[in-house]
């Protein structure tokens, strides 16, 4: 593992995001090749709706992704004054296709659009992204169902770097139902003592210097300073923020990286997880396919 970069003696070692994510597609790519071998190849259809630039980046590094795992991709792109029932019916049709198993709505949605109507059309088994309530729901009670992709590449990157967390103090900062409130739910599930903090949490550094994991998904430019962290925290970034043209997280990596145990890059962290979530979601709805 990499040490980052900086200029105190003790630093932390970093949790690689490009390397990890390079090692699900590998994995997967095996397990696509299994499944083409019995005649089923995964499919996950993109729908974007609206000309929003950071979507537009998105939606095109998920197209890739499947062009690298060489599964079939459909990008399907709405003019932004879509109506919801124009949506739905996109959503309708590619349910009942049988060659996708993932259907994904690039959020955020535009405004006049209802979001968890549209997700709650996608049926659950093509949930790709884990939006639907029937899977929000599994995750609350611990049953198996398809997870989120951000909060579920941020799980992997601790257990892959063994990272101990049972009875250990995790903090979230963010409360979103993408990342925020889904990670504390998983952090809860492997046994952690866990705190949601937001934009109303009173004193939050003093909850912030209490953890153990510290995972920062607040969407603020080097939110995170270093006195807000505890000495060997693990540091986990989900920050997306661009700044001068420069993509940046919520942690400020420089300070904060002397201090921490582990912590993730922006770029290369948690991001490149996300996508390689996405699509072992979708292989892994493919495998059911193949097994009915
Ligand atoms: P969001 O805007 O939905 O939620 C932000 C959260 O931060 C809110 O719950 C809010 O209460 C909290 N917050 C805001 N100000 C705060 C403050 N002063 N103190 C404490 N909490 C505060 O955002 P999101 O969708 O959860 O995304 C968060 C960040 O993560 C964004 O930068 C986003 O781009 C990024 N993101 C990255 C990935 C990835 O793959 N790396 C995926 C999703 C989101």
């Amino acid at each position: 593992m990499k040490r980052a970069a900086g200029k105190r003696k003790r630093m932390a070692q970093l949790l690689d995001g490009k390397v990890l994510s390079a090692e699900v597609m590998e994995n997967l790519k095996a397990r696509v090749e299994a499944l083409k071998g019995k005649g089923i190849l995964p499919g996950l259809a993109v729908i974007l709706v609206g000309d929003d630039p950071a979507s537009q980046i998105y939606v095109r590094n998920k197209g890739k992704a499947c062009e690298d795992l060489g599964i079939r991709s459909e990008t399907i792109r709405m003019s932004g004054d879509t109506t919801q029932e124009e949506l739905e019916a996109v959503i309708d049709r590619l349910n009942k296709d049988e060659g996708i198993d993932g259907i994904l709505v690039q959020l955020p949605l535009p405004k006049h659009l209802n979001e968890p109507a549209a997700l709650a059309k996608i049926i659950p088994e093509k949930d790709a992204d884990g939006f639907h309530l029937l899977n929000c729901g599994k995750l609350l009670c611990s049953l198996p169902g398809t997870q989120p992709c951000t909060p579920k590449g941020i799980m992997y990157m601790l257990k892959s770097a063994n990272i101990p967390l049972s009875g250990r103090e995790a903090v979230v900062i963010g409360r979103s139902n993408i990342v925020g409130k889904p990670v504390a739910m998983m952090l809860l599930q492997e046994n952690c003592t866990v705190t949601v903090c937001h934009s109303r949490t009173q004193d939050l550094a003093s909850h912030t210097r209490r953890a153990d994991i510290l995972v920062a998904a607040v969407g603020k430019a080097k939110f995170v300073t270093a006195d807000m962290v505890k000495d060997g925290a693990v540091v986990i970034d989900v920050g997306i923020n661009r700044v001068d043209g420069k993509v940046v997280g919520d942690v400020d990596f420089e300070n904060v990286a002397p201090k921490a145990s582990y912590i993730t890059p922006v770029p290369g962290g948690v991001g490149k997880m996300t996508i390689s979530m996405l699509m072992l979601n979708c292989v892994e709805a493919a495998e059911k396919r193949a097994a009915l």
